[in-house]
């Protein structure tokens, strides 16, 4: 079975076979022992000396954490969207209360810069901006350098979402400035649902000092706490097996070196473009800006995208993802990020060749 959803990814089988161990005490000095290794090599992958918290629940948590552990009700956010995840972000900050800005592109385009900074100098009481590192619905990769330089010019908060960036598609967290920065286990990371991590700077911290949303579950300066001061544990009970599988991931990253893996999905994101040119479809996204963790595709005139993603899923094992709020039955999607080669695209592209004239009505 081809999986190729942008998430949850296929797991190698090591990092199964992990999980299979059985539980210890989360309390104990050997889940200590653990914690403490897979944040030292989760910095790495964030590229951050600062704090990288590991808390359980799933990306969508991690971004409600990023909020509620910097902002206050009231406060002004400008919020940058090119698709659904970027709309998702601004939602969540609203329903907490910040007055959200929503500055937003076309779906398939990256954020402009230039556009970025007149939103803030309209508004110079904005405290922090929201933006998609890689916005899944849409297959594009911002250019978060070039719009960090921007928020860090009016020396604003950066949150970023990175869920379906961080692990496979360089962020320097720190170089480029990212004062939160959030991802989850299922993606990028070879492993299970279950974990999302939380990068926070200096910057964020003085920002949780002052943050007034409520917060319990989420609370990452208590996160923070029962790391330094209960011997390396978690306020909550963890999720014991997906922190298995994530040690076992991450070595398997290491091995691998993280330039090796950011250079094999850029490898992979060209054999999918290519790929699908060379069976006359077209992409959704502008290409220059094409996310190398998951490919958009136009939904070809006369076909049920419905019926196509079936016929594979069904007939050729290949499960692909369909186009997500408005691009619902417009567009489909390739996830190759994490466990993937370009000789897995190259099945998917070679079963979508045959489902297709199956799916034309
Ligand atoms: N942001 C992005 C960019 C994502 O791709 C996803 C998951 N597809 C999320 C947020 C939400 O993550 P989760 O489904 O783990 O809550």
């Amino acid at each position: 079975m081809q999986l190729r959803i942008p998430g949850p990814t296929p797991c190698p089988d090591e990092v199964l076979q992990a999980m299979t161990k059985q539980m210890i005490n989360h309390r104990g000095k050997e889940f200590g022992a653990l914690l403490r290794q897979v944040t030292q090599q989760l910095k790495g992958v964030f590229q951050t000396k600062g704090d990288v918290l590991i808390l359980t629940g799933s990306g969508t948590g991690a971004m409600e954490a990023a909020i509620v552990n910097t902002l206050s009700p009231g406060d002004k956010v400008l919020s940058v969207s090119i698709g659904d995840f970027g709309d998702r972000f601004a939602n969540i900050a609203q329903q907490f209360g910040a007055e959200v800005k929503r500055l937003g592109f076309e779906w398939g385009t990256p954020a402009d810069p230039e556009t970025v900074r007149k939103a803030l100098k309209s508004d110079p009481a904005t405290k922090a901006v929201l933006v998609t590192h890689n916005e899944t619905s849409t297959g594009i990769t911002n250019d978060l350098a070039a719009i960090s330089a921007v928020v860090k010019e009016f020396d604003l908060l950066l949150i970023v979402d990175g869920v379906s960036s961080i692990s496979s598609i360089d962020l320097p967290v720190d170089d480029w400035q990212v004062d939160v920065a959030v991802t989850a286990s299922q993606k990028g990371w070879m492993a299970p649902p279950g974990l999302a991590m939380v990068s926070m700077s200096q910057k964020a911290w003085q920002a949780y000092a002052k943050a007034k949303m409520p917060r319990f579950y989420w609370d990452l300066g208590k996160a923070k706490r029962f790391v330094e001061e209960k011997g390396n544990q978690t306020p909550w009970t963890p999720a014991v097996s997906t922190f298995y599988a994530l040690a076992l991931a991450l070595d398997m990253l290491e091995r691998e070196t993280l330039s090796k893996v950011f250079a094999r999905h850029v490898r992979v994101g060209k054999a999918a473009r290519e790929g699908i040119r060379s069976i006359g479809l077209s992409l959704f996204a502008n290409e220059a800006y094409a996310s190398n963790t998951v490919t958009a595709i136009k939904g070809p005139e006369g076909v049920d995208l419905k019926k196509l993603l079936q016929l594979l899923r069904e007939d050729y094992g290949v499960v692909l993802a369909g186009g997500q709020g408005k691009l619902d039955g417009k567009i489909f999607r390739i996830g190759h990020m994490g466990w993937v080669t370009e000789a897995d695209i190259g099945e998917v592209v070679a079963a979508l060749k045959a489902a297709l004239p199956q799916a034309r009505s």
